[in-house]
């Protein structure tokens, strides 16, 4: 299978509609598609989670393409140690000749015995795991028993049958969600930071909550096994990723409460995110500008030399990541951008509001994919540039479209306000090079 072309499929409606307002003409307009779609699969999100939980090991159960996927997205060196791996599902298995799941038992307990450093292992589901329905969950409580006391095992799945590529960490964070310990009763009130943030970023935010006031602050995901936050009626959690719904329900059915907030990317973003904690901590705006006006500041100064090539220029989203429309906002509003249309997977309505609320009121969002009837749109409008995935970036350059991988946002640390012109600079560069190639 081919890891785009196992996402492409048809279901049953091939019609776009628009959605209808609320009848007050101020809800947004959104057109609906579903149709082919042309995304990656969740098992993507290994590549940046087994970086971030350092002691942990990704055992997917899937095919060799599976296996191929990982190894070119990760680029594994062969002398170095992976975290990560691919339980082939052969031929016998598939055919019933053997017994999957003991053939899993006894790979996973080979590798526990050669790596006793690893502390938690995740079995995760793939497209030919779900076909023949392995039943993982089975399979991790059994090794869990077996393995008590040195490694915990959890399970989810990174599937491509219907999920889109940010959803592998999704899944991977839910399924840490019921493993963390309950919060002590009458405990004061924590902050959880909930999606993977390079290390770098997690140490700036840490500084950042101290100065403010704000805390304890604990970060899912952990840096290490061992340290799982606790959670519970008195953790307040903001989200650092957009494409964490599955996740933020876990937390809610823990009587943990989200802060509503747009996503901290931009200054703009990363000013109004932490002014959403200090106010559930009765911290007001003007001491988080307080600790925040030299840093929020010294972005907007490096922003300004991209502004220059980006103001004013068109962009279009393909629905690849579900940062598209915090994305689409720290472009509009601090870069000057006009967004001709921004495509999302999924619309999580609730986390997105705050950043729907910042986009001008005709902002056209598409929700879901019929990738053809998207790309007639896009070359009508010939954007100056196209954020999309892999799988479309190279068919749009050689039209003559400048493109930016999707993927590039999750691999690159963009959070914050130290990382805003970095943010910046990644749409900026490809404009750059056009220029330069056609001159
Ligand atoms: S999980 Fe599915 S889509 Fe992803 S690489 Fe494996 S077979 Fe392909």
């Amino acid at each position: 299978m081919n890891p785009r072309g196992a996402n492409s499929r048809q279901t049953v409606s091939p019609f776009d509609f628009p959605e209808s307002g609320d009848g007050a003409g101020s809800a947004p307009q959104i057109l609906r598609q579903a149709g082919q779609r042309e995304v990656f699969c969740g098992l993507t999100g290994i590549v940046w989670l087994h970086r971030k939980i350092q002691d942990a090991f990704f055992l997917v159960v899937g095919s060799r393409t599976c296996a191929h996927l990982l190894q070119s997205a990760a680029g594994v060196m062969i002398f170095a140690e992976p975290r990560f791996a691919t339980a082939i599902i052969d031929e016998r298995d598939l055919a019933g000749m053997a017994d999957a799941l003991d053939e899993l038992d006894r790979v996973a307990a080979r590798l526990l015995r050669y790596r006793p450093n690893i502390k938690m292992l995740f079995l995760v589901g793939s497209c030919p795991s779900e076909v023949i329905k392995l039943d993982l969950s089975r399979a991790a409580a059994r090794l869990s028993r077996q393995f008590a006391g040195q490694v915990r095992v959890l399970h989810y799945s990174g599937s491509g049958i219907e999920t889109t590529f940010t959803q592998g960490e999704d899944a991977c964070l839910a399924s840490l969600v019921p493993a963390m310990p309950d919060a002590p009763g009458r405990s004061p009130a924590t902050l959880l930071v909930v999606g993977a943030l390079a290390d770098i970023v997690e140490d700036q935010f840490r500084r950042l909550f101290d100065e403010i006031g704000v805390g304890p602050v604990h970060f899912l995901p952990p840096r290490n096994a061992g340290s799982l936050p606790p959670v519970g009626p008195d953790t307040r959690y903001l989200l650092a990723q957009p494409f964490l719904s599955a996740t933020s329900l876990a937390l809610d059915e823990r009587g943990a409460k989200r802060l509503e907030a747009p996503f901290p990317l931009g200054a703009e973003g990363t000013t109004a995110w932490f002014r959403a904690a200090a106010a559930a901590w009765g911290i007001g705006a003007d001491k988080v500008d307080a600790a925040t006006a030299s840093k929020a500041a010294r972005a907007r100064r490096g922003m300004a030399r991209y502004r220059e090539d980006l103001a004013g220029r068109s962009v279009f989203f393909f629905p690849d990541s579900q940062l598209e429309i915090p994305i689409a906002r720290f472009l509009v509003r601090e870069m000057g951008m006009h967004a001709v249309e921004v495509g999302t997977p999924y619309l999580q309505r609730h986390h997105m509001a705050p950043e729907m609320a910042l986009l001008p009121p005709d902002t056209r969002y598409s929700e879901g994919q019929d990738v053809e009837r998207q790309l007639d749109r896009c070359r009508d409008a010939q954007p100056d540039i196209t954020v999309c995935g892999l799988g479309l970036a190279n068919p749009l350059e050689s039209e003559g479209l400048t493109t930016k991988w999707s993927i590039e946002l999750l691999f690159t640390p963009i959070q914050g306000y130290e990382q805003a012109s970095d943010l910046a600079e990644l749409f900026a560069r490809p404009l750059v090079r056009r220029m330069k190639l056609a001159a």
